[in-house]
């Protein structure tokens, strides 16, 4: 039975709705189907990718796109693709799951997957003609081809609408001429088809278009040398040069200006399956380390015994659960949606737009917190290797190299940050996410006498999920105090946006750790879970000042006087405990946990 909108969050209604443990989607609900092709898809990483890192590391570009070939053989490049253009047409948490396993054997592959399954195929899904999706989708998702994404050029990152490569009409209107330059082009070294986005006259916005490359017949395209990257090594990423390059009308994608919405759109599904690719990583960073931490002995004691040591694992695993708890969560949300528009008679296509363009502010957080969680977890495990982690002999030195490019591409981390606030006000204005009642109701509370009640917080999560519904309120208060303030002009109050948007992304990933963890507490038993329980609370406390720390600093640089005073102390209210978690001791339970079971075991 096809889901009901009101069953749905919108995007970005987290903030404002309390939301059932029941209703969220957690890695433990894959179905048969989901957990066949986990294992499928990992056992070919294992055999494909991780077999042959060293290759990898050794910049073998033909190595990837001979493992390209191999995943597309086996119909992982297609298992987002509908059926009627020869893919698998699994549903978006298949999708997600897909770019989770497939990911941590090295970034390399990991990327040049990401750019082709992602934004060098989506394009077309999502905003082709039925001519075109015939013609090319078919290639690209059985991997016949590889697609590439030329947005970025060397004077248009960031601000990716400003870019200078031209597209002009012919004299007899069957073609267009594409002139420019593209950089950090993945998978330039080995595609056949690249999106390529260019302006028409003085057009406001860019215009996307479907270019076929066959390096015998190069129609005006060069590339430039490989670059030589920190990591990622064995990813092909070429500048390319576009010299009076035909390309036919019919093959402009969308409309005429159309580009930059599906530039946007095609990052939007790119960052959810970014978060995915780095979980895998994260799980296996901490499998590694805690292999080598139970074996590596110091003062004749294994460290992995070493409190030091505990606490790293401890909380590379806790980052890892929340990962997976929000990006599954939000798979799934995205799959309903998708669902719930094609019950009501949108085709596939309107239904994934829009589906995925919902949830672009949970993509956005999700871009933000997992990227630099991989980074992190990678980080501490060098340190647990010692000397030998900054070692290329060891796994940890390229997981870190790795893991750097993550923050930078499909919009950098400063941009989502700012991206997810901005797209909350604008739902907000729309009347999509209705922030103005619950800020409304803040403003009330904190005017009003604090209850000095004491809660009975008996019940497992109770406290937990009090106090994140205590730090909505701190996120409601702080940013709707900063629009009231600053209107339209919020936007030029960089600092702000970044601080509200670390509390938006903290409270996300908070919440949907401990939902995941109340989900299967109630179906498996409180007793399974124990671990877990402890993994949510550690996660929650980090969360808590971190809501504090950015609150603070928000409002004293807004708010005066008395105002100030009023808000730093509905601040205080909103993120005290009534008992604190003694996170030593969740740190210790997690961390024997791991190293009982020597992996992440989650
Ligand atoms: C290995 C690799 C692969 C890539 N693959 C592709 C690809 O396949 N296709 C493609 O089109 N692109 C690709 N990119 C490009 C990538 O998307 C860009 O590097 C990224 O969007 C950032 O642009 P930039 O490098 O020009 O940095 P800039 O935009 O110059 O940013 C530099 C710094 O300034 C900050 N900044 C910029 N604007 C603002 C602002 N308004 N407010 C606050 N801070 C700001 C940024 O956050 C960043 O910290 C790739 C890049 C790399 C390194």
């Amino acid at each position: 039975m096809a889901t009901e909108e009101k069953d749905i969050l919108r995007g970005g209604q987290f903030l404002v709705k309390e939301t059932n443990c029941e209703d969220v989607f957690t890695p433990e609900d894959f179905s048969e189907e989901q957990n066949m092709m986990k294992e499928s898809v990992m056992e070919f990483n294992d055999r494909e990718i991780i077999a042959h890192k060293a290759r990898f590391e050794a910049k073998d570009y033909a190595l990837t796109e001979e493992v390209m070939r191999k995943a597309g053989e086996m119909g992982f490049l297609s298992v987002a693709v509908p059926e009627a253009y020869g893919g698998m047409g699994m549903g978006f948490v298949s999708t997600v799951l897909t770019c989770d396993y497939i990911s941590s054997g090295t970034g390399s592959f990991s990327t040049a997957f990401g750019a082709h399954t992602g934004i060098g195929t989506m394009p077309i899904t999502l905003y082709g003609t039925e001519e075109q999706k015939q013609k090319y989708v078919p290639k690209l998702a059985s991997g016949e081809w590889f697609g590439a994404y030329c947005l970025t050029e060397p004077g248009a990152g960031s601000d990716a609408n400003s870019g200078k490569t031209t597209a002009e009409l012919s004299a007899d209107g069957k073609s267009y001429k594409i002139n420019g330059q593209k950089m950090w082009i993945s998978n330039a070294g080995f595609c056949s088809l690249m999106i390529v986005f260019a302006r028409i006259e003085d057009d406001k916005n860019i215009t996307g278009f479907i270019v076929e490359y066959d390096d015998e017949n190069p129609n005006g395209i060069t590339l430039g040398e490989e670059e030589h990257k920190l990591g990622i090594r064995a990813s092909s990423t070429r500048q390319v040069f576009f010299n009076d390059t035909v390309v036919p009308v019919e093959n402009m994608l969308a409309g005429r200006g159309e580009g930059f919405k599906i530039a946007m759109n095609a990052l939007n599904v790119g960052r959810i399956k970014l978060a995915a690719a780095c979980l895998d990583s994260q799980r296996r960073i901490l499998t590694t380390a805690v292999e080598y931490a139970t074996e590596r002995k110091q003062f004749k004691t294994p460290i992995a015994d070493f409190g030091a040591i505990k606490t790293k694992l401890a909380e590379m695993a806790a980052n890892a659960y929340a990962g997976e708890s929000a990006t599954y969560r939000a798979a799934k949300n995205i799959e309903d949606r998708i669902a719930m528009r094609e019950a009501a008679g949108n085709t596939h296509q309107e239904a994934e737009l829009k589906g995925v363009e919902e949830y672009a502010i949970e993509c956005s957080i999700l871009k933000v917190a997992v990227s630099e969680d991989v980074q992190a977890s990678a980080d501490e495990g060098i340190q647990i290797f010692g000397g030998m982690g900054f070692s290329e002999d060891t796994p940890m030195e390229a997981a870190w190299r790795d893991a750097r490019i993550a923050r930078i591409y499909e919009g950098t981390n400063e941009i989502n940050r700012m991206l997810c606030v901005g797209m909350l006000v604008k739902k907000a204005m729309k009347g999509h996410v209705d922030l103005l009642g619950p800020a409304q109701k803040v403003q009330e509370e904190l005017m009003g006498i604090p209850s000095f009640e004491t809660p009975d917080y008996s019940e497992l999560f109770s406290e937990e999920k009090a106090m994140i519904a205590k730090l909505k309120k701190a996120f409601l208060m702080v940013a709707g105090g900063a629009v009231q303030k600053f209107g339209p002009q919020l936007e030029e109050h960089q600092q702000l946006l970044i601080a509200a948007a670390d509390i938006l992304i903290e409270i996300y990933m908070a919440e949907s750790a401990i939902l995941r963890t109340e989900k299967n507490a109630k179906r498996f038993g409180e007793d399974t879970q124990s671990a877990q329980i402890a993994m949510a609370k550690l996660y929650l406390y980090h969360a808590v000042d971190i809501v504090e720390e950015k609150g603070k600093e928000s409002i004293i640089s807004f708010a005066e006087g008395d105002e100030q005073r009023m808000m730093l102390m509905g601040l205080k209210r909103f993120t005290k405990y009534t008992n604190y978690p003694d996170i030593v001791d969740l740190r210790i339970e997690i961390a024997e946990k791991v190293k009982a079971e020597k992996k992440y075991c989650f």
